[in-house]
């Protein structure tokens, strides 16, 4: 993603009630926060938001939280955001969004809080040596197992073969998670398709021809069948 600072940023964000400052304050109180039980699911890596606003949109009785690190990116999802909300001639109640680094997790959410995690086309730290920041490595998946509902699941989608072939490792390796879902063709999958929200990352990366992977891990233990 090409980051430029965007000096309005800051002030957006912070008079935007739907972006939660001080999150980690909020930590096993989320359902207060949206003021009914609903689940929570959440996306690391939010960027321009076109994802978890559809999705939101879609599934009311779902309470989505949106997470990013950047806030000039996390700025183009808030505006989406207010537009969106200013065309309804309402705020879409079900979504929030933090700016924070997905490396502090478990200081925002108290274990179960979290029902789903969504990964989309997560950065892919090329070099061996920077493998433990991708957003798939074991060392996230602990930091994920301790948030997650003892059903939840992760799922992530990527362009990148290698990061993919990488995550699916992972996975396979995990004392924590198991694969219940995976394909390395998500839009000539009808199954894994269904009801399929594209990014603004899926839509470049498919336009131009290429094949989206997509894998979903569940806890260990869930009622949900390994593959
Ligand atoms: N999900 C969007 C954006 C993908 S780019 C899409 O599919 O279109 C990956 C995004 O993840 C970038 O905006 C980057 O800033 C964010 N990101 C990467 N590592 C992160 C981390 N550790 N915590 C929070 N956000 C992160």
């Amino acid at each position: 993603m090409r980051l430029r600072n965007i000096p309005r940023a800051e002030s957006v964000l912070r008079e935007c009630k739907e972006v939660v400052k001080n999150a980690s304050e909020h930590q096993n109180h989320w359902k207060k926060v949206f003021g009914n039980d609903h689940p929570v699911h959440i996306e690391i890596g939010m960027g321009k938001g076109q994802f978890l606003l559809a999705l939101a949109r879609r599934n009311p009785e779902i309470n989505y939280i949106g997470i990013e690190r950047y806030s000039s990116v996390l700025l183009r999802a808030v505006e989406k955001y207010e537009n969106l909300s200013a065309d309804m001639q309402k705020p879409l109640p079900n979504i929030r969004f933090i700016c924070m680094d997905a490396r502090e997790i478990t200081e925002v959410f108290a274990p179960g809080e979290v029902e789903k995690i969504y990964l989309n086309f997560s950065d892919p730290w090329p070099k061996a040596r920077h493998a433990r920041r991708r957003l798939t490595s074991s060392d996230f998946l602990a930091l994920y197992d301790q948030i997650l509902t003892s059903d939840g699941t992760v799922e992530f989608k990527t362009d990148n073969r290698v990061l993919f072939d990488f995550s699916v490792e992972e996975v396979k390796a995990s004392s924590l998670f198991e694969l219940t879902g995976l394909t390395y063709d998500l839009h000539h999958d009808s199954s894994m398709n269904a009801g399929n929200i594209m990014t603004e990352y899926e839509e470049k990366f498919s336009s131009a021809g290429g094949a989206i992977c997509k894998l979903v891990a569940a806890r260990k233990g869930s009622a949900a069948g390994c593959i």
